[in-house]
């Protein structure tokens, strides 16, 4: 019976001997939950026990295995003094010495006149060698003379024991029915999974990423998650709901009045997002571009036209001042008779108790705000749209809630400019429709990146000037003191205090305590060009567009991650002037820093900077993926696998397209993503 097999992997830990209650807790600590878990934790070196010396051989210092026969013990009546049993071989002598033991234990492991095998650290005193609590010691030679693993993940639990478990396991591994095709598994050379995770944790065979046995058990991983992630795209697909109806010729109307012409890719875009809306199926779909590439004005115009046929729309930023640039650009490119309204969590009591009445009876057309709109008492009467822009800094449970608050009659569109790289665009947004914008806007320049060190802030300084002086805008950045206090705004206000004095124009700053209207008038004056010098904390880091700023300076910038460097970079560039921007570092930059900022001074894309930086920091550390509910893989790495992932991709699209019966498939998933989609869709 196939769930037998896979059963024991999905068992609790405490049916493995050896367990107790206290490992038990230490692995639950580390969240391995099941036997399953505990196969991705991987030797990372092994010591060598397999050869044995004799006594008159033994190096000191060394991990060492002999063959000896106990003929004396000495327990010492005394607390604190070690017990100590002569040992000899026909070469020599030596003692073994327990500290904190019982005579009784001793006794039982190290038998008078009985040859035993011990391994362990050899030591000398008194001219005489010693071992000191050697743990491996065992009338069964073959027990000790092995190349024993060594895990990173002993804390609190002893090599021996945690040795003692994954054999354990491994002796114990099921015989799964294989999932994967012969074609699939060719290119493994046809191994199979329970030879693959044996082979896996052997210690010869510790860091051999390239072998048939590491990639098959990478694409399992990566196929099976695909595989989930494609079962609920079908069944979102499944989901039946009302047609949007609308003319086209009205978004043309907004179009033509813009001062500038979409890009083909935002046409394209916006026609792909236009067809899912008139569509009768449930649009799920991510707007995926880098920064400045124009998205917000293709979302404005999905949600136009959802507007035109009967529905309300929600649309949702990360931040408040992002929300109210949004309704801004709504308030001047819609007509008078599209009701739009800002909903923020400082909105005043009363105010808020009116737009919630309002949103109910449909008198609102289009609501913009943080999270804050989807809070449980905000009812809409006839929602058709959900935009939520930087998706990425919303938690998967939060998107999760919002797709569930909006019905079936509710399209979704995420918005993001993490530029996630090619290999794993699949993996991680299977689950939806992808629309890319590729091409920035025309007679865009690239940012001009330098590096500068604080000490050279005059020089700085010196640059801004004349930038000012030249008609231009500046945004200074200062990073959040202390990450865990948010409310540390302490580097910012003592630069704008110094700016302040540099300078005799207008000086801002904009700090996340801000008040609401006092950062609504700073907008609105950085945007009409009455403050020159913006200070901010990381706040202004997503969305905010200002086209006449032209130069960011970002101090402290090695706090940064490069994602979130790019992101910040991206405030400028965005009109037709040539831009700056200048990272400050507090001392010289270690060689792999420098390495870091030159892709970001080499290359204004995201995508490439994004899978330069995971070359050199190894997946999973870039910012803002983390928060982004990427999955972590076990064993995949999206770089060095990309062909696992290219093939994955394949065959998703044929099984897809064959409508394969995903029955063989069970065990992986169930295995790998603990899903029960199968079951749900059967
Ligand atoms: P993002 O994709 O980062 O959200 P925005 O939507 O904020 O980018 O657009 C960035 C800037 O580019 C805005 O000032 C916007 O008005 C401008 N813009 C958008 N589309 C075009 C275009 N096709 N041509 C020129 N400028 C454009
Ligand atoms: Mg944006």
């Amino acid at each position: 019976m196939i769930n037998n097999t896979y059963n024991y992997l999905l068992s609790d830990l405490k049916k493995l001997k050896g367990v107790g209650i206290k490992t038990y807790n230490l692995l639950k600590k580390k969240k391995i939950n099941n036997i399953f878990d505990l196969l991705w934790r991987l030797p990372k070196s092994y010591t060598d026990r397999s050869k044995s010396t004799k006594i008159k051989d033994l190096k000191i210092g060394e991990v060492q295995t002999i063959t000896v026969t106990p003929y004396k013990y000495n327990f010492p009546r005394i607390r604190n003094l070690p017990n100590k049993i002569y040992c000899k071989d026909d070469t020599g002598e030596l003692d073994c010495i327990f500290f904190n033991s019982y005579e009784g234990y001793v006794k039982k492991i190290l038998p008078l006149n009985k040859e035993v095998t011990i391994s362990g650290k050899v030591g000398q005193f008194k001219n005489k060698y010693q071992i000191t609590n050697p743990k491996y010691i065992s009338e069964d030679a073959s027990l000790i003379k092995e190349k024993h693993n060594k895990y990173s993940l002993t804390e609190g639990i002893s090599e021996k024991v945690y040795n003692k478990i994954i054999n354990q396991i491994l002796t114990n591994l099921p015989i799964l029915n294989e999932w994967h095709n012969n074609e699939v598994l060719k290119k493994f050379d046809f191994i199979s999974w329970n030879k693959s995770i044996v082979e896996l944790h052997k210690p010869e065979n510790i860091g051999k990423y390239k072998s048939n046995f590491y990639k098959r058990l990478a694409y399992d991983e990566i196929l099976s998650t695909c595989l989930v992630h494609s079962q609920i795209r079908k069944k979102i697909k499944k989901i039946k709901k009302q047609k949007k109806i609308f003319d086209e010729k009205y978004q043309k109307e907004i179009l033509d009045r813009l001062i500038f012409q979409l890009t083909t890719d935002q046409k394209k875009t916006l026609n792909e997002i236009n067809h899912d809306l008139k569509s009768n199926q449930k649009m799920f779909r991510l707007l995926q571009g880098d920064v400045g590439s124009g998205k917000t004005i293709v979302a404005l115009c999905a949600a136009f036209n959802v507007v035109q046929s009967g529905f309300q729309v929600a649309i949702m930023a990360p931040t408040e001042i992002l929300a109210r640039q949004h309704f801004n650009l709504a308030k001047k490119i819609f007509d008078k008779n599209i009701n739009l309204e800002i909903l923020s969590s400082k909105s005043e009591y009363k105010d808020k108790k009116v737009i919630i009445k309002k949103l109910n009876d449909s008198k609102i057309d289009i609501v913009f705000g943080t999270h804050a709109i989807f809070q449980k008492k905000i009812i809409f009467n006839k929602l058709g749209l959900i935009i939520i822009d930087e998706q990425h800094k919303f938690g998967v449970n939060q998107r999760k809630k919002l797709s569930d608050k909006g019905g079936d009659n509710c399209d979704i569109l995420l918005m993001s400019a993490t530029p996630i790289p090619r290999t794993l665009t699949m993996t991680i947004y299977g689950d939806m429709d992808l629309s890319i914008i590729k091409e920035k806007p025309k007679l865009r320049k690239e940012v001009k990146t330098y590096s500068k060190l604080e000490s050279k802030i005059d020089e700085v300084i010196q640059f801004i000037k004349k930038e000012i002086q030249n008609g231009n805008q500046i945004f200074w950045v200062c990073p959040l003191i202390d990450e865990s206090k948010k409310i540390d705004h302490s580097s910012a206000i003592k630069k704008y205090e110094f700016l302040k004095k540099k300078f005799s124009i207008n000086v801002a700053l904009l700090h996340g305590k801000t008040a609401i209207e006092e950062k609504e008038k700073i907008l609105k004056d950085f945007l009409s060009q009455k403050i020159k010098i913006l200070v901010s904390t990381t706040i202004i880091e997503v969305g905010i567009d200002f086209p006449n700023a032209n130069v960011i300076v970002i101090e402290n910038a090695n706090k940064f991650g490069l994602s979130q460097l790019h992101q910040l970079r991206g405030r400028v560039g965005r009109g037709e002037k040539q831009s700056t921007c200048i990272l400050m570092f507090k001392s010289s930059l270690s060689e792999n820093a420098k390495k870091r900022i030159n892709i970001l001074k080499s290359s204004n894309d995201g995508f490439t900077i994004s899978e330069e930086d995971m070359k050199l920091r190894g997946f999973g550390d870039i910012l803002g993926f983390k928060q982004s509910g990427v999955k972590i893989f076990r064993l995949a790495d999206p770089i060095h696998n990309s062909d696992l992932f290219k093939l994955a991709e394949k065959e998703i699209k044929y099984i897809e397209k064959n409508n394969i019966n995903l029955s063989k498939y069970k065990t992986l998933m169930k295995l790998y993503d603990q899903a029960d989609v199968i079951n749900d869709l059967a």
